[in-house]
């Protein structure tokens, strides 16, 4: 007998490549603003946009100040004025474009919805997260999503995932596993509430923060092990093709 019923999955850089759509969306945003995106504009962006959030979590300033800001602090750097709000705006659109899928996503995805049910946990803005999963095409497999915008309340907090339980069908704790690449949002979430966990880290960083998670995978295929199923039949099949 299967041991889950329940996979609870993060969005970015567990299945969607957020690297790449904050990548796109930067370069079209700033090609609108008639200025190129070197690597220095856009290491400044990342600094500051990390330290808004930083203090977002820290309680001393709300989400809204965090993307309204981030754009007006950056251009300012750069001796230009911006309006911050509109400047966001026009980001988020390019943003919700960005649906580029990780590696073997798109395929584990579809097997498992056959013998799985399968929710979205999120942290980030409600229609972005739509938006671009729509876009990639992983929408219809997922029974619900959950964004913690639409929560009031984002992982790793207990309140989160309670208000996720509580809109499960026949949720069971002991029959749900959550996958997500976040040692502090996903892995630390999941054990707060109880769940097993499995921590997706593709680029096979050190873990020495003492949070330690159930199973860990570096690509989304060593899932199928882990669920005792077998792998997709085209999949199989690919390999196959590929070996001969
Ligand atoms: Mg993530």
């Amino acid at each position: 007998m299967k041991k889950y019923q329940t996979l609870l999955f993060d969005v970015d850089d567990t299945l969607l490549d957020f690297g790449a759509a904050e990548n796109l969306a930067l370069h079209r945003l700033f090609e609108e603003q008639k200025m190129s995106l070197t690597s220095e504009i856009k290491g400044d962006y990342q600094r500051i946009n990390q330290n808004l959030w930083k203090s977002f979590e820290e309680g001393k300033i709300s989400r809204d100040e965090v993307i309204n800001t981030r754009f007006s602090i950056l251009f300012k750097e750069y001796g230009h004025e911006v309006d911050g709000v509109l400047v966001e705006k026009k980001y988020r659109h390019y943003l919700e474009e960005g649906a580029q899928l990780v590696q073997g996503a798109f395929a584990l995805i579809t097997h498992l919805q056959e013998f799985y049910d399968l929710y979205i946990v999120t942290n980030g803005v409600s229609q972005t997260q739509y938006k671009r999963l729509q876009k990639s095409g992983l929408h219809p497999f997922f029974k619900d999503i959950f964004v913690s915008e639409d929560t009031g309340y984002q992982k790793p907090m207990k309140e989160y995932f309670e208000y996720v339980f509580a809109r499960i069908p026949h949720f069971s704790v002991e029959k749900t596993l959550i996958i997500g690449d976040s040692l502090s949002a996903d892995i630390t979430g999941g054990q707060l509430a109880g769940l097993d966990t499995c921590w997706y880290n593709p680029a096979m960083k050190g873990n020495d923060t003492g949070v330690d998670p159930t199973y860990q995978i570096h690509q989304l295929d060593e899932l199928y092990p882990i669920l005792q199923i077998e792998k997709a039949l085209d999949e199989k099949q690919r390999c196959v093709d590929l070996s001969s």
